[in-house]
């Protein structure tokens, strides 16, 4: 069978990128071992950026319907609570929501655009065919039940690995996965509590140990907990019942009549991140890429941007409107990102300890945090709101130029309004004309091309920094690829006989 491009691995991150592709068209497959959808949901929450990713597929107010939305994020389990509501963002809040049912609504999504999944089968080889004349990669998977005779080769022009921390994606293609091993753990528990916390939510944290509670589903809580001698437990130890009872018994005093665990896992701080998101033919996204300690609740976020940006890149490549070095600028771009996501997990995790001297920094983080500009400064970069690219460097300068774009509400020429995000669902760049310069909006108007949207509108408020933009080009994954301000009447530079400067 031959595909466009073909997914390994069905997570979050894998179904988010064959979502994306199927909406630009592009034949896509995902390959994905387990047959039936894990009923275990490690990530509980849908951050900022996220949801206003949702928001430009038109799928937001689904998740909002499946989830509860949380004005606060934690910094390491600090008692001073990151303030999301003052965020510059229609989506000022994190949406709680188990990670089963966003992978249920994202697979829903991606089915309904036409992504072949072939569940039930395992990748064993993953390998660039080098000749010139059968330039791809070949894919070889197993049936998972079955005679494992049962062999399945399959051949795409792109192979991207979702397929997680232990990739196979990523070992075939040799590429290297530096970093730091795990040093110390904590155990989570998704389990039923007779006497569950008053409020139902409960964060705790002194030199005997820290834990968190709280509800995942109406009859089950999440119990998190570490202490000093749990934390030199290694990770492959199994977790039992009692271990989270006497945990819980020696923190609170109480086990909370906690029961019939659902899920017990105990989990690491192994940080590491693959050396190159591309290899040829082959790139890594999500999990495979890069992992950390669970911290501030970041992983899946992080994994569902950054298909966002390389979904339409692979696109242009494969449809012909953008070249093969386009795919490059998905490392460019996403790499100090994630390394400063990572760091930023690595710090959370440093400040989980119990010696007077981290107890001690502690209670200085909880200071600093009390302060609104500060609090504010971590909650956008939990929230991935304080991303932002390079500015292009062919195109003129505008502060704009890399800057993650905000939703506001325009009027449209027929007297209709719209947010600008709705002017995203189909994914499409949008070539966005706020100036009602005739002699420019006929210009464009002849722009018709299958990758780009042009619009014309004007807004009754701008948000801050727009207010003197005549034409501005935004990217399908809701980056702004180059803003014309009003001053600048030769609009050549960007567009030239009908061809956009996309990047
Ligand atoms: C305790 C805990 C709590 C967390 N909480 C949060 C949170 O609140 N918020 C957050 O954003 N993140 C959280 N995370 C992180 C988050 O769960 C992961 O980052 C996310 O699942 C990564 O998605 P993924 O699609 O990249 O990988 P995965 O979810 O690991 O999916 C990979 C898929 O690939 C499949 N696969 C693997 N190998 C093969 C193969 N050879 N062939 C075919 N298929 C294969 C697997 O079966 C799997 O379905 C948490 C993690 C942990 C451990």
């Amino acid at each position: 069978m031959n595909y466009e491009v073909i997914v390994v691995g069905g997570g979050p991150v894998g179904m988010w990128l064959a979502a994306e592709l199927a909406l630009a068209r592009v034949s896509v497959c995902v390959i994905e071992r387990l047959e039936e959808p894990s009923d275990q949901s490690r990530a509980l929450t849908l951050h900022p950026r996220t949801l206003e990713m949702f928001d430009m597929r038109g799928l937001k107010e689904r998740f909002m319907k499946l989830g509860r939305p949380i004005r606060t994020g934690h910094f390491s389990m600090l008692n001073t609570r990151l303030d999301f509501s003052v965020l510059d963002s229609s989506s000022n809040y994190t949406l709680f929501i188990p990670q089963v049912i966003t992978e249920q609504v994202i697979e829903e999504h991606a089915l309904k655009l036409g992504v072949v999944v072939h569940r039930g089968m395992e990748v064993v080889s993953v390998r660039e065919q080098e000749q010139e004349q059968e330039q791809g990669v070949e894919v070889v998977s197993v049936c998972t039940s079955g005679p494992q005779a049962n062999v399945a080769v399959m051949t795409a022009t792109y192979v991207v690995g979702a397929d997680g921390a232990g990739s196979i994606v990523r070992k075939q293609a040799g590429i290297a996965f530096p970093g730091t091993d795990t040093t110390l753990t904590a155990i989570l528990a998704d389990a039923e509590l007779a006497n569950p916390p008053e409020s139902g939510v409960h964060s705790e944290y002194s030199e005997r140990g820290g834990v968190m509670i709280a509800p995942v589903y109406p009859d089950i809580y999440r119990v998190i907990l570490t202490t000093p001698r749990m934390m030199e437990i290694p990770k492959d130890v199994p977790v039992t019942l009692e271990e989270v009872q006497t945990g819980l018994y020696d923190l609170l005093g109480t086990d909370l009549g906690v029961s019939n665990p659902r899920w017990l896992s105990r989990f690491g701080n192994a940080t590491r991140q693959a050396q190159t998101y591309r290899k040829g033919r082959i790139l890594l996204a999500g999990d495979a890429a890069h992992i950390h300690f669970p911290a501030g609740g970041q992983g899946m976020n992080v994994g569902l941007q950054e298909v966002a940006n390389l979904g339409w890149k692979l696109a242009g490549v494969i449809r012909g409107w953008a070249p093969d070095t386009l795919l490059n600028s998905y490392h460019d771009e996403r790499y100090p990102v994630n390394t400063q996501f990572l760091r930023n997990t690595e710090v959370q995790t440093r400040l989980l300890d119990f010696t007077p001297a981290v107890l001690a920094h502690r209670q200085l983080h909880e200071e600093w945090f009390r302060h609104p500009e500060i609090n504010r400064s971590m909650a956008e970069q939990i929230s991935a709101l304080d991303v932002c690219y390079p500015a292009a460097g062919n195109v003129p300068q505008h502060p704009l130029n890399g800057k993650r774009f905000a939703d506001f509400e325009l009027w449209l020429p027929d007297g209709m309004t719209s947010y600008a995000y709705d002017l995203l669902h189909e994914g499409r760049f949008v070539l966005l004309h706020l100036a009602q310069d005739t002699k420019i909006s006929n210009e464009l108007r002849h722009i018709s091309l299958s990758h780009i949207s042009y619009v014309e509108a004007v807004a009754d408020e701008l948000p801050v920094g727009w207010r003197d933009v005549h034409t501005v080009l935004i990217r399908p994954d809701g980056y702004i690829a180059w803003a014309i301000s009003v001053k600048q009447t030769d609009i050549s530079s960007v567009i030239k006989d009908g061809i956009v400067t996309l990047i």
